[in-house]
């Protein structure tokens, strides 16, 4: 490696040492060995050559621990790193070092008890604020120049949030298009990895090299159903190019608790649009209101069955010594799935515990899992282009849209004091208007677009932090729609710059 490449990777280490307090990462790759690693010279073609790239620790990498900032797994490095990962190297990209998260992934602002909380850049009256999460570790290091780019995972809004809270576009792809292969679980039917950049242009690259059929993901789309994603979105794109953009508005995320700056950023971009010659759609999603306490049975369902190996027999670290159980020698594990997980963790398991047990299923989980279906319905209705998995064909009718804008979170940044306070269950509010797209498995990035009051701040791009200048807007497609909603926050995004032609 060599010339501006060599120099970028340079400038990212000197970020990564200024930073350092910022927490954003759980461990690093070598300073030295990654100045050293010097792929031959036609490496230079590559899309992603040189770059240098973090992965949120719950994707596993062949080098470095993946630890998903846990105890129980803070001495595990993978036998083998992910698709993902591999998929990075492929395309000439280097691993920075993996970032740090909510412990597996479980929570809004990137505060594991072993890991020890991220911090933003960012502050508001000399406060720091909440760098969002669960991918909060890739946030902050791609806002602040530590790497290029970084992976996270968006079960629930992990991506969007924290790109929301930093100033970074996080695109979550429809589910099935990435491979979760090498990917700890939380809650598989939603689990998907996506990309914090500070770009939409860079979040284009990235996915480029990961959008691909990986047979050892099961749930992975095959070629055949890519093809007919490809097709479908072919014949609507034919009919669209002589028309605007139908951008559809949800009015159930209108809720009390949007924030008046949010709203404000909201309007004057649905305006800026409406200006710019394009259509507004209010919409309706009736089962909005329904999806977080949704998201919050099935969730913690999935994640109670799939974190049962972490036992200190098949994976985990042992913790010795005697259950604190009447009958020792009943329970091997009560300890150290004890010491082992966090509080939120041992939450969110007893919880899905409860809610699949005989008891309880009926009226939480099959309740939770037919609100899906009806989540799933509402944006069939209102989306032009019908779902390419299903084979009921939708008239495609004058209403239709072609996505969906809508805040990425309801409110600015809390500060760190603010979410300290917050109780589990006011935690989860913040989820609102990410979890629809979610449980659709629907393709959502959250794009920065500058707040009205902060107009002419200008951030030096090696002395980040002060107040936050911008808020996350979300793009929503129908499903295998992801390169739509890609030009559409590109369209947003260059509004910001003023370099958009009406
Ligand atoms: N905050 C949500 C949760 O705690 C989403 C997390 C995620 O997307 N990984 O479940």
């Amino acid at each position: 490696m060599s010339g501006p490449a060599l120099r970028n990777v340079q400038h990212h280490i000197a970020q990564q040492s200024k930073y350092a307090r910022l927490n954003a990462f759980i461990s690093l790759t070598d300073a030295a060995k990654l100045q050293a690693s010097a792929p031959a010279a036609e490496d230079a073609s590559k899309p992603l050559h040189g770059r240098l790239i973090a992965v949120k620790d719950n994707i596993a990498t062949a080098d470095l621990p993946t630890t998903a900032a846990s105890k129980i797994l803070s001495n595990y490095t993978s036998p083998y790193p992910s698709t993902v990962a591999t998929l990075l190297t492929f395309a000439g990209a280097l691993v920075a070092g993996k970032t740090n998260l909510d412990e597996f992934g479980m929570g809004s602002h990137s505060r594991a008890p072993f890991a020890g909380p991220v911090l933003s850049p960012y502050t508001r009256n000399g406060e720091t604020l909440s760098p969002g999460g669960s991918s909060g570790g890739s946030a902050v290091a791609v806002t602040t120049g530590q790497c290029w780019a970084a992976l996270g995972t968006d079960t629930g809004g992990s991506v969007r949030l924290p790109a929301a809270y930093t100033g970074t576009v996080g695109f979550k792809p429809s589910y099935g298009r990435v491979s979760r292969w090498g990917v700890l679980d939380y809650a598989n039917s939603l689990d998907t990895v996506g990309t914090l950049t500070s770009t939409v242009g860079d979040a284009k690259g990235l996915y480029e090299a990961l959008d691909q059929y990986d047979v050892r993901d099961p749930t992975s789309l095959p070629g055949a159903v890519r093809e007919r994603i490809t097709k479908a979105v072919m014949a609507r794109d034919e009919k669209r190019k002589d028309r605007p953009l139908r951008v559809g508005v949800p009015f159930e995320y209108n809720i009390t608790s949007l924030s008046s700056v949010v709203k404000r950023a909201w309007t004057s971009l649905l305006q800026r649009l409406q200006a710019a010659g394009h259509e507004i759609v209010p919409v309706s999603l009736p089962s909005t209101r329904l999806a977080l306490s949704a998201y919050y049975v099935l969730a913690p369902a999935e994640a109670s069955s799939n974190l049962a190996k972490y036992d200190g027999v098949r994976y985990g670290a042992r913790v010795s010594g005697p259950d604190a159980l009447p009958k020792e020698d009943l329970v091997l594990f009560a300890k150290t799935r004890g010491e082992g997980f966090g509080p939120e963790v041992r939450r969110r398991i007893l919880l899905g515990a409860y809610t699949l047990s005989s008891e309880a299923i009926d009226n939480y989980f099959i309740q939770a899992q037919k609100v899906r279906r009806l989540v799933q319905k509402d944006f069939d209705n209102v989306f032009g282009l019908a779902h390419p998995l299903l084979d009921e064909v939708q008239a495609a009718g004058e209403d239709t849209v072609d996505v969906l804008i809508a805040p990425t979170a309801p409110t600015l940044p809390p500060t760190i004091k603010e979410v300290e306070q917050l109780t589990p269950v006011e935690s989860y509010m913040n989820d609102v208007f990410t979890v629809p797209a979610s449980l659709a498995g629907l393709p959502a990035v959250s794009v920065p677009v500058k707040l009205a009051d902060a107009a002419g701040k200008v951030q030096n791009a090696d002395e980040v932090g002060g107040e936050v200048t911008t808020t996350g807007m979300q793009v929503i497609a129908q499903f295998g729609d992801d390169d739509l909603v890609l030009e559409v926050a590109e369209l947003i995004e260059k509004m910001q710059s003023g370099t958009y032609n009406m």
